[in-house]
């Protein structure tokens, strides 16, 4: 048997049960075996008959003394069958399992976990789980529990993992080379996997488990890195020329980049002129100019006779980088088109008509930019805005639109490194790590709900003296319709207190175009407080919008509130972000004490990843965070800063893995590129 085989050549796996593997990601022998325990349980200690107690689970192994019994119960039917062993006999029971009566065979050994119970007058073994164990049966032991799906068991699982192991004898081949095993001390392949379903000891399970993170990390993140200098090397990215209009766009502003703006600038320029293919990834805090430089980056491409491509995340958001772009662009005799699925049939029709026939120049749009159907005539640079929104997919999908258009991706999430490495590892990274001048830092605190009354009158106040607010209302667990009550209920409340203001509000679920219109009234100030649940999008732009009220502040991330603390302060008057929160927990204390000292977004997320893991910072899977196997990211961080490290000195060793020693892993890296499994 080979490791590549597919399952169907094991034993008892027919058509359904290989479809039911099938949906659990297994395919392939080695699919399965890599398919690790989420968890384990103690068998090594056999208890006797005698020495069984209530209601603690046991293990035991017993002699069947004859054929069992099956009797109505109620809405049961109990199957009753007697065992022995030297301490004594015991009666096992099994619920609405009637097979069992002449499933075990009398004067043979079984092994049996379950709990023993007192009822129906009587102390009864409870079964949960048997096997039969034959000749080389050698004791109890840890027993592996899997990821699991309908209608396939534990036991069936274990089964498998069995003869799968046993048939492969070691046979899996090992692919981290040599000299990284030795350096970083990683146990072998084979050995690891087989001792991460059976672990003998406790020593051989952490052998097993760090090697098995730290392949999975150094697979990873190798993959990435290879598949940046791969990138680098092919000569087939479009060469940009005439400098001096890049240098030109400058003076169609009305402010001076900023010298971290101009930095980054330089670097897109040197990526887009030296006919390599740009891949590069923008980290700024929120308001830090993002958009001007993807703006710049755009006009030097038109001015080249190609098209640029904008990607937001939201229609709108779209909206507003169309605005501010054609505001710009309009006067220079640049054509932008919006592109968005909200849009109606025909206007649709009219700029995608215009896409391909390269009257439009400057699209901006949401994912309907990268859809079936939108033909580019010469497009030459991708960008998409908040990227920790899109994936490697959405990447790969807008690179097909045309000859290998540079990417350019911006995000205001700052990422410790570490974790940058393992989201990005393929793209270049420029941060731009400076505000434009005359930024007002924000007023931070964090206060419990008795301070509602002095923030609202404190809100009336602001909004007598021309200003506006936005509040996020009190979160609320993912029920579209609690809430959509809670911001009404809220909007309400706000509506009577705020005896001055016009209060409106938006809500996910309402239809792009009335979200449009709400967000237009706010920016013309005909609306001066804002409710809304986390929707305000990410990029929105109100320089007039001074407060920022969070209501239940403990519920979301530091990032997030970080993010939200943005949309104030962008204007010349003193912004406000208050804090509401009633939680008691010092931890819960703390993560806003982090806000209320700091303006930093790389200091705050540092701090949100130390206080929560990654999971909780990124929230949800959909930041791009990939699935793994048996890593986490957290707790494994030293593994993953080793895997790094690995990764980063073989391709510095051995840049195209030509080394015979390392064929094996250039492969594996291939697989992974390919992308089947790297769904990043
Ligand atoms: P973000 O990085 O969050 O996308 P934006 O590009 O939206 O930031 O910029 C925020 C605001 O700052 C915009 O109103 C923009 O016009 C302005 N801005 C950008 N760069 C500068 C600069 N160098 N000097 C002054 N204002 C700037
Ligand atoms: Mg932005």
């Amino acid at each position: 048997m080979e490791w590549t085989d597919s399952i169907s050549c094991l034993k008892g796996i027919g058509e359904q049960r290989e479809k039911k593997l099938n949906k659990l990601g297994i395919y392939t022998v080695e699919d399965l075996i890599t398919h690790y325990p989420r968890d384990y349980k103690d068998r090594s200690r056999l208890a006797k008959i005698n020495e069984l107690e209530l209601d603690e689970e046991n293990t035991f192994i017993a002699r069947c003394k004859g054929n069992g019994e099956t009797m109505k119960h109620g809405r049961f039917a109990l199957t009753r069958l007697k065992v022995m062993d030297e301490t004594g006999e015991v009666g096992l029971l099994w619920y609405n399992q009637p097979y069992m009566k002449t499933t075990l065979k009398p004067g043979e050994w079984y092994l049996f976990t379950g709990r023993l119970q007192k009822k129906y007058g009587r102390k009864e073994f409870s079964v949960s789980e048997w096997e039969g164990i034959g000749e080389h049966f050698a004791g109890g032991r840890i027993v592996p529990v899997y990821p699991s799906g309908e209608g396939i068991s534990q036991k069936m699982l274990r089964g498998l993992m069995e003869d799968a192991l046993g048939l492969m004898c070691g046979g899996l081949p090992e692919y981290i080379p040599l000299w990284i095993r030795k350096e970083y001390q990683l146990a072998e392949r084979n050995f690891s996997i087989q001792e991460i379903h059976f672990p003998k000891t406790e020593q051989s399970f952490y052998d097993a488990r760090r090697r098995l993170v730290f392949e999975e990390l150094f697979l990873l993140q190798g993959a990435l890195f290879s598949l940046k200098s791969f990138l680098e090397k092919g000569n087939n990215g479009i060469l940009l020329k005439k400098q001096k209009s890049l240098e030109m766009f400058q003076q169609y502003l009305p402010f001076h980049f900023t010298n971290a703006q101009s930095r980054v600038l330089k670097e897109i320029e040197e990526d887009m002129s030296t006919g390599k293919q740009m891949n590069r990834l923008i980290q700024g805090d929120v308001g830090s100019g993002k958009t001007a430089v993807a703006m710049a980056a755009s006009y030097w491409a038109i001015q080249n006779g190609y098209q640029s491509v904008l990607m937001a995340p939201t229609e709108v958001l779209a909206q507003q980088h169309y605005q501010s772009f054609s505001s710009i662009f309009e006067g220079l005799g640049i054509t932008t088109v919006l592109l968005t699925g909200g849009q109606t049939g025909k206007e649709k029709r009219s700029a995608l008509e215009k896409i391909a026939s390269g009257a439009a120049e400057m699209i901006i749009g949401t994912h309907a930019v990268i859809q079936k159907g939108v033909e580019y005539h010469k497009l030459g640079l991708a960008i998409t805005d908040e990227q920790h929104r899109f994936g490697v997919r959405q990447r790969s999908a807008l690179n097909q639109k045309g000859e290998a258009p540079h990417i350019l991706v911006m995000t205001a999430t700052p990422i410790p490194r570490t974790l940058a490495l393992i989201l990005y590892g393929d793209l270049d990274v420029s941060i731009i790590d400076e505000l434009p001048p005359g930024r007002q830092t924000i007023d931070t605190m964090a206060v419990t709900s008795n301070y509602h009354d002095r923030i609202y009158t404190f809100i009336d106040k602001e909004v007598a003296q021309g200003r506006q607010a936005y509040v996020i209302c009190p979160m609320i667990e993912e029920n579209e319709k609690l809430e959509l009550q809670s911001v009404l209920n809220f909007t309400e409340e706000l509506q009577q207190k705020l005896k001055h203001c016009v209060v409106s509000w938006v809500h996910g679920k309402m239809k792009p175009k009335e979200k449009q219109e709400i967000m237009e009234a706010f920016a013309k100030g005909e609306i001066h407080v804002l409710v809304s649940t986390t929707v305000i999008e990410v990029g929105i732009n109100v320089p007039n919008a001074v407060i920022m009220l969070i209501e239940n502040a403990e519920r979301f991330g530091l990032a997030q509130l970080h993010q939200l603390r943005g949309r104030v302060g962008r204007g010349s008057e003193k912004s406000y972000c208050i804090l509401v929160s009633d939680a008691k927990a010092k931890i819960a204390k703390q993560r806003l004490r982090t806000l209320v000292d700091s303006q930093d977004g790389f200091v705050i997320s540092e701090m949100d990843l130390k206080l929560r893991g990654p999971g909780e910072f990124f929230g949800t899977r959909q930041h791009g965070l990939p699935e793994l196997k048996i890593a986490n990211m957290y707790q494994d961080m030293p593994i993953l800063i080793e895997a790094q490290k690995a990764a980063e000195k073989l391709l510095e060793l051995d840049p195209t893995l030509s080394l015979e020693m390392h064929q094996g892993i250039k492969v594996r890296f291939a697989q992974l590129m390919e992308g089947r499994k790297l769904e990043l």
